[in-house]
């Protein structure tokens, strides 16, 4: 039924891919005709089309500097993953698009074990990114690289209090803990590297002792957790670097007053490493325009791509010749988590299910 009601939300949205620099309000629902109208220009007029899940204007920065260097055209729909991988499943051998990309692992994992994408051919994709970014068999790679870390009040807290995930449970901790919910993407990939790690038992035994010590029921994104832990709510959140770098460079004052606030803590450097994640791309299996989609996969890995990444939305750079920027050097080197990616994605079903049963809204 479940299953039924998604397909039904998926048919009914609209979705419309959106050009290179056209205007979000002149899109409109697509007929049928227009569609195959599209579909005959773009393959003569050079296109890629991408479904995406993020959400960061660097993205469409990088896809014009692109289209200005090859001619070709991008053409993006965004909508979150969960809906463009059923629309790439309802779809099937029609779909028009060449490239997904998401923002988190577990996704790119279930395209791949769907048959939704397929492997990467290109030697450059290979030379730009290190094999623990790329999937067994080059069925995605690796765009950027966040870190899910503690931010921690500066006035309040003393980082050397701070060590591990774990060590948020302990009663010191309780009523400080400021985390958005588990149907977070982030969280449940958090969760999942636990069930890797340390066992299904010790991971529910983990979300059990955060729901403990939670400030408040989860509410908001990232950003919202560090403006409770400013503001006296909780002390710790848990929140992915890049937040830290937009608080700071946001244009609301008080986004940049949050910021300034706000300390980042790598934890788990003493045990097994701070939590990533990654943004990462997958050749569509039925895409029209591979090609210019590796083309586009290369051009985002290449080093000017990774330092736009590095520099506008303080995402750490995949390709190893790319300095992370100077507020990502500013909080130090880190100790990465070391487990194999697709274990977030295998273990997402799990993550979610101990994390209802731990009580995490
Ligand atoms: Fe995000």
């Amino acid at each position: 039924m479940k299953k039924l009601m998604s397909m039904i939300m998926v048919v009914a949205m609209i979705f419309v891919f959106v050009g290179c620099g056209q205007n979000n309000t002149a899109s409109e629902t697509v007929t049928e005709e227009a569609t195959e109208t599209a579909t005959e220009e773009t393959t003569e007029e050079q296109v890629v089309n991408i479904y995406t899940d993020r959400h960061y204007d660097t993205d469409q920065a990088l896809y014009d500097t692109f289209t200005e260097e090859t001619g070709i055209q991008v053409n993006v729909v965004k909508a979150k993953s969960d809906e463009l991988l059923e629309r790439l499943k309802i779809e099937g051998e029609e779909t028009e698009a060449d490239l997904v990309v998401t923002s988190d692992v577990g996704r790119l994992y279930r395209a791949q074990n769907e048959g939704l994408i397929k492997p990467f051919s290109s030697e450059l994709i290979k030379s730009n990114v290190p094999e623990n970014l790329r999937s067994t068999e080059d069925f995605w790679t690796a765009l950027t690289v966040r870190a899910r870390v503690i931010a921690y009040a500066k006035d309040r807290v003393n980082p050397e209090d701070l060590s591990t995930y774990e060590a948020l449970t302990e009663p010191e901790w309780a009523g400080k803990v400021v985390i958005r919910s588990s149907s977070n993407i982030y969280n449940q990939s958090l969760m999942a590297s636990f069930i890797a790690l340390n066992g299904e038992e010790a991971a529910k035994e983990w979300a059990m002792g955060i729901v403990n010590n939670m400030a408040r029921t989860p509410e908001g994104n990232d950003r919202d957790q560090m403006k409770a832990v400013v503001g006296g709510v909780g002390d710790v959140a848990i929140v992915n670097t890049y937040y830290v770098g937009k608080l700071l460079n946001s244009s609301d004052e008080y986004e940049v007053e949050v910021g300034n606030k706000i300390g980042v803590f790598f934890p788990n450097q003493e045990t097994n490493g701070t939590h990533i994640n990654i943004s990462g791309a997958g050749l569509t299996a039925h895409g029209k325009n591979s090609d210019n989609a590796e083309k586009l996969v290369e051009f985002l890995t290449s080093e000017k791509a990774q330092s736009d990444y590095a520099s506008v939305n303080y995402e750490y750079p995949v390709n190893l010749a790319v300095e992370p920027s100077e507020l990502l050097q500013s909080w130090g080197e880190f100790q990465v988590q070391e487990i194999d990616l697709a274990l977030l994605g295998k273990h997402n079903a799990d993550a979610v299910r101990l994390m209802n049963e731990a009580g995490w809204k």
